[in-house]
């Protein structure tokens, strides 16, 4: 097979991102392709299929009209900020089931809000200062088990450390910025990085994926997908048990590397 030839047979518009079938090894659905500036990046995320790569082609003068006019479009809107319905609340002594869930993880950040009708720890999500959503843990037995508010974010970071952790969800991002000083935890929220999440974890020069160990094949996916797109070095983290059990041997190591 020409991948070249075949990429060309795409044809592919300016900014069209697929998904399918890879011509390569054919499993269905893990051959990606994106086109941006006319170059084409593709890339299968089947682990034993090794093909990938990046392919020139030439702009048609109409997607050079395209790529122009978009630089003179004014700024994407920015999210609206979140209006906390009256059942969010700041938590006090009596709500139990909020205390029990802190207590359980060891998570302690004063910005984290108690849901009284559906009984949910909430947190929070900001943007530049702003609350423009917020993710909502049920801890009464209400379905489903994580509750967007808003559904305006991308992902939940806390911290600033110069390393950024990809982690399974609020709980974990918490719980490790708790632990290594020298991250800033990311919690994706959904089940597949976006070019949203790339243009934040591009900031970062060293990325580590350290989902849960029940999603080993992700987390090594979300590591390939990650060094293919921002260029950032990443490491698949192989965790021996969820960040939230607070591992000695796991926090240690990921210590080291984010140093
Ligand atoms: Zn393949």
């Amino acid at each position: 097979m020409n991948i070249r030839k075949y990429l060309d047979s795409l044809d592919l518009r300016e900014e069209e991102s697929r998904r399918m079938a890879c011509p390569s090894c054919h499993a269905s659905n893990t051959f990606t392709v994106t086109k941006e500036m006319g170059l084409i990046k593709y890339n299968c995320y089947k682990l034993d299929c090794s093909i990938g790569g990046y392919h020139h082609t030439d702009l048609t003068a109409a997607e050079i009209k395209i790529l122009m006019s978009k630089q003179e479009k004014p700024k994407q809107m920015e999210p609206e900020t979140m209006e906390i319905p009256e059942y969010v609340v700041q938590p006090t002594a009596e709500h139990d089931k909020f205390h029990r869930f802190t207590k359980r993880w060891g998570i302690v950040d004063k910005r984290l809000l108690y849901d009284v009708k559906d009984e949910r720890v909430v947190f929070p999500i900001h943007y530049k200062g702003r609350i423009i959503d917020a993710n909502g843990r049920a801890v009464g037995g209400k379905l489903p088990k994580w509750y967007r508010y808003t559904g305006k974010a991308d992902y939940y970071t806390v911290g600033t450390g110069s390393n950024l952790l990809v982690v399974e969800d609020c709980v974990s991002a918490l719980v490790a910025y708790q632990e290594l000083p020298n991250v800033t935890a990311m919690a994706i929220l959904g089940t597949s990085l976006t070019s949203a999440h790339m243009a934040k974890i591009g900031e970062y020069n060293n990325v580590i994926v350290a989902l849960d160990p029940d999603a080993a094949h992700k987390t090594l996916q979300f590591s390939r997908e990650i060094e293919l797109w921002t260029g950032s070095k990443s490491t698949a983290f192989r965790l021996d048990d969820d960040i939230k059990y607070r591992l000695d041997d796991d926090l240690q190591r990921l210590m080291e590397i984010t140093r």
